[in-house]
């Protein structure tokens, strides 16, 4: 059985080594992996490597380790199966690159079946307007992102849900804006620096 866990609440400063040492002792786990987000589309598998998860979405299959992403507006989103965890930083750019569903597609080679997803704290359809074009382009690669041509905010939530379901892949969704939420952090709301994790582990 996987925990998951979206907390904001590891540390209150930017001690960033310190907090996330002290997180690994407060879930009693024996190790606990951070990714090098870049916004990419790598997938990788954090049993496999060693240091270098220079990546958007990391698996694991060990009992006792902790994969985390970290965001502030962005998706930090968990994946669940019998045997198999992930977890992905998904923000626009990694929706039109199709991080989750590669991240889903490496799950299912390594053998899991049943997934589900949890979309974590992140920026709602209301607060994330972008450009005209911007909204034009996503939403002609993403129909399910669109909101309305007056408002040109993006359903990041919707475009990820949509392109999950469509791998048969069970999703919840937290629900909580992170720009709304002052419990979370939003790069939107001024946060340029702090971020929240999305954390799983078997
Ligand atoms: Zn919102």
């Amino acid at each position: 059985m996987s925990r998951t866990l979206f907390t904001s609440r590891f540390g209150g400063d930017l001690k960033v080594a310190e907090n996330r040492e002290r997180l690994r002792r407060t879930l009693s786990l024996d190790s606990l992996y951070f990714m090098r987000q870049t916004h990419s589309d790598r997938v990788l598998v954090a049993d496999d490597i060693g240091e270098d998860f220079e990546c958007d979405a990391l698996i694991s299959a060990s009992k006792s380790v902790g994969i985390a992403a970290l965001a502030a507006d962005c998706m930090p989103i968990t994946f669940s199966a019998a045997t198999l965890i992930g977890v992905a930083h998904v923000g626009r750019v990694g929706l039109v690159k199709q991080i989750a569903p590669r991240l889903v597609t490496r799950m299912r080679e390594l053998g899991a079946h049943e997934i589900t997803a949890v979309i974590g704290p992140s920026i709602c359809a209301s607060c994330y307007e972008v450009s005209r074009e911007m909204y034009e382009e996503v939403v002609s690669l993403i129909p399910a992102t669109a909101t309305s041509m007056d408002s040109h905010a993006l359903n990041l939530q919707s475009g990820v849900a949509a392109q999950l379901q469509e791998l048969g892949v069970s999703v919840r969704n937290t629900g909580i804006c992170t720009r709304e939420n002052p419990d979370f952090f939003s790069y939107r709301g001024g946060d340029l620096v702090e971020r929240q994790a999305g954390l799983i582990s078997l």
